[in-house]
């Protein structure tokens, strides 16, 4: 909970206070603000080598406190600690992807030289907004932050409230790297202190976080004409075909896909759609599989389902429980609220879905999900297009040609065939309709900070 002044940290795992911190005033954001535009004009001047190999530099410094940065991000958002470990590795393979590819994109591009020479450069925004979400803050804050830094820009970087000691300690090691701290500055605080950054002459934001948000800061900043990017929640749909042949691995599959980190992934499988044909088996693994989940301590290497992050959001999982209950669902696993201090709730796995149900509408960003039987392709796709959100839609099956013709009607930045849950540095990542605007990652994505400038050269 947040008063005027300071922010306080809970963990999640008991509830009892880590620490508080000061919240960063309009005053000190303010004095940030035009540190950062000083200190961009020298950072924006650099070589993109220089920027990339502090990046580089950051990354091994990652790599080696790799055991205290885990331990953080457990405590203050209850990740399970192998997951943390996950994370803070997998991370690093933008680092690789930058090293690898991120040279050739800052590259200017001459397109003709006779009679004229016509090129392309690529210059930075100048100082952006990075307000950053608790759920994976090394994942969505390298695809923010650090592709910013290497494209010349500074970065005012607001990390969540839940995961602020994270984005501290990410900070620290970023001054430790070369960064210099008029380039990056961290501003601690929640939703409040977010909006103070609105009230900035920035000249990009780039936001993290529910639909809710982005769309009030939409309203904000679009007038303003400035680049404005936003990666937010999701539905996301998984249907699993008749053709599988091994259906308790594909069972397995889906269930990670559904409840790794307790589900609070954006594009986490949200709801479930299975052919008729393999029902019955699928639901009898699946149930299984989640029964079979180690819950507890997150800092217990053998813990899968640690607490969740945000205790409000147990609410709003009895929730959807109630109502489809009172729909026709039948519970199958979980359902309650553990009685512990911490945050947990039990993995939840609901049949007889339907889309009458708050379930298979709207983000659980928990450990809950729902299974709908279907006749055929046609009204899986009915139903997996049925939502006003955009992340991702998988297929799981056996033929690459029936999944694509599914995948293909999907209105969304991703699709899967035969695997979930995934993103991937090489490819954009990107939100349709109520998924958000714009994407990261990705030769794509590193347009998202920079602006072209058109040269007409003559003689
Ligand atoms: P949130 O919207 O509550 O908060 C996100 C950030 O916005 C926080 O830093 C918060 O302090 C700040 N904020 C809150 N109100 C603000 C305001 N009025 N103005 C400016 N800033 C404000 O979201 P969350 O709970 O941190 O994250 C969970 C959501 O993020 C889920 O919906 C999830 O699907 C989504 N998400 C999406 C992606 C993606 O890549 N698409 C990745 C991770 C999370």
């Amino acid at each position: 909970m947040t008063n005027p002044t300071h922010l306080t940290i809970y963990n999640p795992a008991n509830g009892n206070q880590i620490t508080t911190l000061p919240i960063t005033t309009p005053t000190e954001i303010q004095e940030k603000f035009q540190k950062l535009q000083i200190g961009q004009k020298i950072w924006g001047a650099k070589k993109p080598e220089e920027r990339l190999a502090i990046i580089q530099s950051f990354g091994v410094l990652v790599q080696s406190h790799i055991d205290e940065l885990a331990k953080t991000l457990t405590q203050e958002t209850g990740k399970p600690i192998t997951q943390s470990y996950n994370e803070i590795r997998g991370a690093h393979n933008r680092i690789d992807h930058l090293t690898k590819e991120g040279l050739s994109w800052l590259s200017e591009e001459i397109m003709i030289t006779d009679p004229l020479t016509e090129k392309i450069v690529y210059e930075a925004l100048g100082v952006v907004a990075n307000i950053s979400a608790w759920n994976f803050p090394y994942n969505v804050g390298y695809n923010v932050f650090l592709y910013a830094l290497f494209a010349g820009n500074a970065v005012m970087y607001k990390p969540s409230e839940f995961a602020t000691l994270t984005g501290q300690k990410i900070t620290n090691l970023l001054y430790e790297a070369g960064v210099p701290e008029n380039v990056f500055q961290c501003i601690i605080g929640g939703g409040a202190t977010g909006q103070a950054l609105l009230d900035l002459p920035l000249d990009g934001y780039f936001f993290t976080g529910s639909h809710a948000t982005g769309q009030k800061i939409a309203q904000v900043i679009a007038p303003r004409l400035v680049p404005l990017q936003l990666e937010l929640g999701g539905k996301d749909p998984l249907y699993v075909m008749d053709d599988i042949q091994d259906i308790k691995q594909a069972a397995i599959n889906a269930a990670e896909g559904a409840f790794y980190n307790a589900g609070q992934s954006c594009c986490a499988v949200e709801r479930i759609y299975v052919h008729e044909k393999i029902y019955p088996e699928f639901l009898h693994y699946f149930i299984d599989e989640v029964r079979s989940y180690v819950i507890g301590d997150p800092m217990d290497p053998s813990t899968f389902i640690g607490p969740l992050t945000r205790k409000a959001q147990r609410q709003v999982l009895l929730n959807q429980i109630e109502d489809a209950i009172s729909k026709g669902g039948i519970l199958e696993a979980g359902g309650k609220i553990p009685q512990n201090n911490g945050h947990y709730f039990e993995p939840t796995v609901i049949s007889h879905a339907h889309h009458e149900m708050t379930l298979m509408q709207e983000e659980s960003f928990g450990p809950i999900i729902g299974l709908q039987r279907v006749r055929s392709d046609e009204e899986a796709m009915k139903w997996m297009q049925d939502t006003p959100y955009g992340l991702t839609a998988a297929v799981f099956s056996q033929d690459k040609e029936r999944a694509l013709q599914v995948l293909a009607q999907m209105n969304t930045g991703t699709v899967y065939w035969n695997c979930c849950d995934r993103v991937s540095p090489n490819l954009p990542w990107s939100g349709r309709k109520n998924s958000g605007l714009g994407s990261t990652l990705s030769h794509q994505g590193i347009r998202a900070f920079v602006q072209p400038k058109a040269y007409h050269l003559r003689g």
